[in-house]
């Protein structure tokens, strides 16, 4: 069994697509193991996405990240880490595979309703950065 952290965007839970998300993660066969609600702040943000600080996009990723509250979640099943790439496809909507919550329903390259951890060493720093053991049932 693998683990990944999921976040469901600002613009994912403005829109009111919470339950969309979950709905075809569950139907993909993946647990949900842990869940909250919370708004970041920018020092937050920033640590989140430490890995692209030297980005064009960083400063406008990350006061986007901080617009309004997120849902975060640990995701489980086998090789969840690809299975909810496969559901949220390519970064930028424009290139994301029909069916997929990106092409489906995102704004543009940034507001693109959810994060996926993109391996198995950023997703256990990922989740650790949400998540103590005790919030994550097993
Ligand atoms: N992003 C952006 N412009 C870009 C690339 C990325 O605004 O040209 C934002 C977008 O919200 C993306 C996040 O930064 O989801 C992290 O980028 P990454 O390349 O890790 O994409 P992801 O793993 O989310 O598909
Ligand atoms: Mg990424």
């Amino acid at each position: 069994m693998e683990r990944t952290l999921s976040i469901i965007k600002p613009d994912g839970v403005a829109k009111g697509l919470a339950g969309e998300v979950i709905g075809r993660m569950e139907k993909a066969g993946i647990r949900i193991c842990a869940v909250k609600m919370l708004r970041l702040t920018l020092d937050q943000a920033k640590m989140f996405y430490a890995v692209h600080k030297e980005r064009p996009f960083f400063e406008s990723v990350t006061r986007f990240m901080t617009s309004g509250p997120i849902i975060a979640m640990v995701l489980e099943a086998e090789d969840v880490i690809k299975k909810n790439r496969d559901l949220m496809g390519a970064t930028n909507p424009k290139d994301a595979l029909p069916g997929t919550i990106r092409k489906d329903f995102a704004t543009d390259v940034e507001k693109n309703v959810v994060h996926g951890s993109d391996g198995p060493q950023t997703a256990a720093q990922e989740i650790k950065f949400f998540f103590s053991d005790l919030e994550i049932q097993q």
